[in-house]
């Protein structure tokens, strides 16, 4: 065990009973690992993480986040309670909200908040940004806002779904490096989903391959 944050074994998952999305997926991650998820579309990525956030319920096998059990034939913990963020591409900002009230939105009550923006927003060089709304900023500035927000609370596990796919290259790669040095500089354990293998051979040191059933 060690230092492993996720371990998954032999886990299935199917939407309807019938059809199989994700079939016998055994996976540990550790303690600051990144680990890309690759594969067709339609091969089941995302339901993977959702699987993981506690947004579906796998149809058998184990999850095991920081050694306990958040999910087998007996368990099912809410997504609230796993200690994981989730970062997709279209559900992004709150429109209505500031890029730090958006950054404050998931910090629990205990928390120290001011400070936490403050972090983020400097981590994130968008300080500047601070009391602007989604629709005046940039794609890139948005979704900088957006994994800044996410890791807000503070979650052992990060996940993100093909969160670059809206960019162009120069973006990517800008964000990539920046991204690079805020995950080590926090020892982020990360979960990224994407289609492009140069991407995750940039942000990640490990992948794994999910096939169509
Ligand atoms: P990927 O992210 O790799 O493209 P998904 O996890 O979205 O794949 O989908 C895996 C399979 O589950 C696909 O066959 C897809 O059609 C099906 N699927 C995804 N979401 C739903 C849903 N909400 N209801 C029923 N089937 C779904
Ligand atoms: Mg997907």
């Amino acid at each position: 065990m060690g230092d492993s944050i996720l371990e998954l074994k032999d886990l299935s998952h199917s939407y309807d009973g019938s059809e199989i999305s994700l079939k016998n997926i055994s996976l540990i991650v550790n303690k600051a690992e990144k680990v890309s998820v690759l594969g067709p579309s339609g091969s089941g990525k995302s339901t993977l993480l959702r699987v993981i956030a506690g947004l579906e319920k796998p149809y058998s096998g184990t999850i095991t986040i920081q050694g306990k059990i958040v999910s087998d034939q007996d368990h099912m913990v809410a997504p609230e309670k796993r200690n994981v963020g989730l970062v997709v591409q279209n559900k992004a900002l709150f429109p209505h909200l500031t890029v730090e009230k958006n950054i404050g939105f998931g910090i629990r009550k205990n928390q120290e908040k001011t400070k936490i923006i403050a972090d983020l927003l400097s981590l994130f060089k968008i300080e500047h940004l601070s009391n602007k709304y989604p629709h005046e900023i940039s794609g890139g500035e948005q979704q900088r806002t957006a994994i800044a927000r996410s890791m807000a609370p503070g979650p052992e596990l990060l996940m993100l779904d093909e969160p670059f796919s809206a960019l162009d290259r120069e973006l990517k790669e800008e964000l990539y490096a920046e991204l690079i040095h805020i995950f080590n500089e926090r020892q982020q354990t990360i979960i990224l989903v994407t289609h492009d293998l140069d991407e995750a051979k940039v942000l990640s040191n490990k992948q794994i391959n999910l096939e169509n059933t």
